[in-house]
């Protein structure tokens, strides 16, 4: 792929790009089918991704006519790709397999290998005779919705297509490698007045946030609201935050330092609460929630804000829901898109019907609301939250991070991109947005 990066540095045209030969192999940070049992016994938190997650030269795919295939510059870390790393719940093999017995397309992903990564920005460099709004040569992001669009049940939201599908999760050939191949529904503009690895780390989570906060398929926030943010400075609320703060509602977050509490507080988040220092303790035993905790949290949001809130940001799952259930307002909404601490959820359904609270479900989000949430950062109105950068040899450790909770926001990785800083086309807008607001958490991170 060297020669494809001299091109892209070079300023080569979209039909110098088109001509460049295709190398038959590529660079690409995979788990591999034999090693899917090498942590049985292991307590979670110790399967290490430094041991599962390898980069090696996988084979390029053959291209389908509504595929494009992308120059990758940049990627991030997603939690996915911890659970792919660690086999938990289940390795993705099962998946890639499924949708190998679905068409002759479908089949390319069953391999010995699962290449990962759910977002990127790179560069197109040859579109399928299908595709018709992108060609060589566009500078993009990608979104990781993977779907069907000959699939009937997918015409109302996508989300709810019955063959859906997260790019680099459910499918091969994801973003952590030199080169991948997605569908041309997954292509849009990359904001041209961010890094290369700025730009890579928005789509999955800031998509997600949008639809869960933002959008009418989530839980429709609107101007006033007061919205309770569990995982605050991370991946996905550090973005929860930026819509409540854009979208005229009161943010309250929940982070686990007083690092993360001054990071909060710099992004223009007031009411914030440290779950570590206050000490909560919703589960008295393995088995049994303490109310009373619940409770204590209660009191601590209203004396922060006053009011209940009427909406909770809830993803950590098991070791919250309880709590998340109960605090929120009466006729509130409790939006869910995880599970982190455990998908087997509790809480106590007198609370929800007696004050018709709702609990809403959200995953990822269809390509509208996915190109709205990146149109918003192609304006300057939702900043990437990079913290940290990680060349792609180093993507095992980048996983161990997010899968000890030691980073905030996102990690970026460099894939071709040689160094960070690269791909900014428009340093007059990001002078007009503010580099200051831009680089927030990298300079954070930095210094933490
Ligand atoms: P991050 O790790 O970046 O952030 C999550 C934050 O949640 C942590 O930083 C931590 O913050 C907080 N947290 C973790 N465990 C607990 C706990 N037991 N109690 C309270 N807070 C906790 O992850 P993401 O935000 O990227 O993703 C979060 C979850 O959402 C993951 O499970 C991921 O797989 C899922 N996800 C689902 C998507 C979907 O489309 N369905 C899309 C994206 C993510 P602190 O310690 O500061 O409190």
């Amino acid at each position: 792929m060297r020669h494809v990066l001299d091109a892209i540095q070079s300023g080569a045209s979209g039909d110098d790009l088109a001509a460049l030969p295709l190398p038959e192999s590529y660079r690409a940070a995979l788990v591999r089918r034999e090693d899917a049992a090498m942590f049985e016994g292991v307590a979670s938190v110790d399967k290490d991704p430094r041991r599962s997650l390898r980069v090696e030269e996988v084979a390029v795919p053959e291209l389908a006519p509504d595929e494009a295939y992308v120059a990758v510059m940049a990627s991030s870390i997603n939690f996915n790709t911890v659970w792919t790393s660690i086999f938990e719940p289940l390795p993705t093999f099962g998946f890639l397999d499924r949708l190998g017995k679905e068409s002759v397309w479908g089949a390319r992903h069953a391999l010995p290998y699962h290449v990962v990564g759910s977002d990127a920005s790179g560069v197109v460099l040859r579109v399928g005779s299908a595709v018709r709004n992108w060609k060589p040569g566009d500078r993009v992001v990608i979104h990781c919705n993977h779907v069907d669009d000959q699939d009937p049940s997918g015409h109302d939201d996508s989300m709810i297509a019955a063959n859906q599908r997260i790019w680099g999760f459910e499918t091969n050939f994801g973003g952590l490698a030199d080169l991948t191949v997605v569908k041309a529904n997954q292509l849009m503009p990359k904001p041209a007045h961010l890094s290369w690895e700025e730009a890579a780390v928005n789509a999955l989570c800031n998509s997600t946030s949008y639809r869960m906060l933002v959008s009418r398929n989530g839980a429709s926030m609107k101007q006033g609201d007061v919205v309770f943010i569990w995982g605050a400075s991370g991946g996905l609320g550090g973005y929860a935050c930026q819509y409540a703060l854009n979208g005229g509602a009161t943010p309250i977050g929940v982070v686990s330092s007083p690092d993360k509490v001054a990071l909060l507080h710099e992004m223009g988040v007031e009411a914030v609460l440290d779950r570590k220092e206050q000490g909560y303790r919703f589960w008295s035993d393995e088995h049994t929630q303490d109310e009373k905790e619940w409770r204590r949290l209660g009191k601590d949001v209203r004396a922060l804000v006053g009011e209940d809130p009427d909406i909770v940001f809830e993803h950590p799952g098991r070791q919250t829901m309880g709590a998340s259930v109960f605090i929120c307002a009466r006729g509130g909404t409790v939006v869910t898109c995880a599970a982190t601490s455990g998908y087997m959820i509790e809480y106590d359904n007198r609370h929800l019907w007696m004050k018709l609270k709702t609990i809403k479900a959200s995953h990822f989000a269809n390509y509208r609301e996915a190109w709205d949430a990146n149109k918003l950062i192609a304006q300057g109105r939702i900043q990437p939250i990079l913290s940290a950068v990680h060349p792609l040899e180093q993507v095992g450790e980048a996983a161990y991070q997010v899968h000890h909770n030691a980073h905030e926001g996102k990690i970026g990785v460099l894939c071709l991109a040689p160094e960070e800083g690269l791909g900014i086309d428009d340093p007059e807008f990001r002078a007009k947005v503010g580099e200051d607001k831009i680089t927030l958490f990298r300079r954070h991170g930095a210094q933490s």
